[in-house]
């Protein structure tokens, strides 16, 4: 195969208006639509289901995106048979260089389709055309990195030679995979931990989350669409609180690739830790859970510059990104300066239906909405002030930009993730004092620091305890291939999707010794 050296997806240049005539043309089309359904996949066959999953837009749920079947219990355990089966008697022979392959075109079909793929992003998880796009070219760069990934990782591995004898490393597939994504990155996370199981020779269960299972659907036909044999991916949707622990517990089931929320993920590896009967290896997890992340800013910093990468951070899809911005903690000679500087940038800030491309959509559900306002309750109780938002408008799942100011370190809007766009704005005494503040969470995940003093960027290199560390930038958006992305502590095991590191979580290396 003739590869070139992995790129980035350029984003969109929606200033362009023939860029935004084409994604205008690709909304009307994933509207017109509406209402399909798709049915569940099964052992390389479809399968109708008595119960449907209905998938609304949020920012209109009285709109159907699109309707998927809904597996049950015997289902998802006839799903990973089906999935072993597969990978026992044919999948794990496949070449290495075929499944490359099948990621390359993939990529190559998604391109094509880029903005129908966002723009079913756009109606189904609210995202703006922005963040749509982002995701898109975040789900093909997982596709190009991947393959190319595999091109390197597949074939005998390099060994120390020794006299008389043949010795090779070969990195072999381990089985089934069961892959559990969020909603929140629906293309990008979904299809990066898809297909980093099936480009290393494993066989998939693919449990979409449930609101967001039209993209997913979307995926798995392109996958098919560039050759991947059907029953090497099974697409069972179902509610994870009924499936997930059929899927998760199966003996059959090798690894479960899971990102989510740290108490599922942390029940995961509970149920994954217990040996089945007739289970016959240790399962493994990639478990990416939530953050409580944070952007410092000292008194070196330029105020306007670090209140503009704040609220990007803090408000970028609604601040449902496990990456976002949620914590602001700021040195206190700056800190009253930076709060009014925030609090100017939210107010500009338009909440609307994504298709017009505002600058926050919905949330992704009435509970997550409620879940919201109990936190903002919570921080007012707590003696967090308003400074601006805390209310819910009419139309959809829709909350105001929210800043509170005044918020203590172990308050419960700076300890817990909100996952909404309510940002906490935290003074420290001093630099010593906001690392502390930084690194008082359970979490672990991203995080920064705006300042122009080398030094305390140097301390904060080694001190600041997260994954993923931003120097004089927002701390959301990482790269594929360029900032490998994953968390510590509470946020997760820390396998770094899209890094060198990544494939090998999937596979297991065989050496193999022959005398002469
Ligand atoms: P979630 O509620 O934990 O759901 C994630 C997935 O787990 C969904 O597919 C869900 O299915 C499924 N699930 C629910 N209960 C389950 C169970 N008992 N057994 C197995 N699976 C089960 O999280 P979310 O609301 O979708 O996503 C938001 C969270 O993800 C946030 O905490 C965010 O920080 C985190 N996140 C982390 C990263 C990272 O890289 N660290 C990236 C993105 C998001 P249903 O939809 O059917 O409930």
């Amino acid at each position: 195969m003739s590869v070139i050296p992995f790129k980035n997806e350029p984003l969109t240049d929606f200033s362009d208006p023939a860029n935004r005539k084409a994604f205008e043309q690709a909304l009307a089309k994933v509207k017109r639509l509406f209402g399909k359904h798709w049915d569940l996949l099964v052992d390389g066959r479809r399968l109708k289901t008595a119960k449907k999953i209905s998938s609304q837009d949020p920012a209109n749920p009285k709109a159907v995106v699109g309707t998927v079947g809904k597996a049950n219990r015997e289902i998802a355990d006839r799903a990973v048979r089906a999935a072993h089966k597969f990978f026992t008697e044919e999948y794990q022979w496949w070449d290495y260089k075929a499944r490359a392959r099948v990621l390359m075109k993939t990529a190559h079909l998604l391109r094509q389709r880029k903005h129908e793929f966002s723009a079913t992003m756009v109606y189904e998880e609210s995202k703006n055309w922005v963040e749509a796009d982002a995701d898109t070219a975040e789900a093909i760069d997982f596709l190009e990195f991947y393959a190319r990934e595999m091109m390197r990782l597949g074939g005998t591995q390099r060994v120390e030679p020794f006299p008389g004898e043949d010795n090779n490393l070969y990195y072999v597939p381990i089985g089934v995979v069961v892959v559990i994504p969020p909603w929140n990155f629906p293309l990008a996370i979904m299809s990066g931990m898809t297909v980093a199981a099936l480009v290393t020779g494993n066989t998939v269960v693919l449990k979409p989350a449930s609101t967001a299972p039209v993209i997913a659907a979307k995926f798995v036909d392109l996958l098919l669409e560039a050759g991947l044999p059907k029953k090497a991916i099974n697409f069972v949707p179902g509610s994870g609180g009924e499936v997930g622990d059929t899927l998760v517990g199966h003996p059959l089931t090798r690894m479960i690739a899971f990102t989510g929320s740290k108490e599922v993920g942390l029940h995961i590896h509970e149920l994954a830790a217990k040996t089945q009967r007739g289970q016959k290896w240790i399962k493994r997890t990639i478990l990416e859970m939530g953050g409580k992340d944070a952007l410092i800013v000292d008194e070196t910093a330029d105020l306007n510059y670090a209140a503009d990468q704040a609220v990007i951070g803090a408000y970028g899809f609604q601040g449902q990104k496990c990456s976002a911005c949620s914590r602001l903690i700021v040195t206190a000679p700056v800190y009253d300066r930076l709060v009014k500087k925030v609090v100017e940038r939210v107010k500009k800030l338009r909440v609307g239906h994504p298709e017009t491309n505002p600058n926050l959509g919905a949330v992704i559900d009435e509970a997550a909405l409620a879940k919201m306002v109990e936190y903002i309750k919570f921080a007012k109780k707590d003696g967090n002030k308003l400074e601006i938002g805390g209310k819910k408008l009419d139309g959809g799942n829709f909350l105001e930009p929210t800043v509170f100011s005044r918020v203590k370190p172990n308050d419960r809007i700076a300890q817990e993730e909100v996952f909404g766009p309510v940002l906490a704005i935290i003074k420290a005494k001093d630099f010593d004092n906001a690392i502390k503040i930084f690194n008082g969470t359970d979490y672990g995940l991203t995080g920064g620091l705006i300042s122009n003093d080398r030094q305390r960027l140097e301390r904060a290199r080694k001190e600041l305890f997260v994954g993923n560390l931003y120097f004089n930038r927002k701390i959301t958006g990482a790269l594929v291939g360029v900032q490998p992305f994953g968390g510590f502590n509470m946020s997760g095991t820390d396998s770094k999707a899209g890094g060198q590191d990544y494939l090998l979580l999937f596979m297991q290396a065989k050496s193999v010794a022959e005398r002469w």
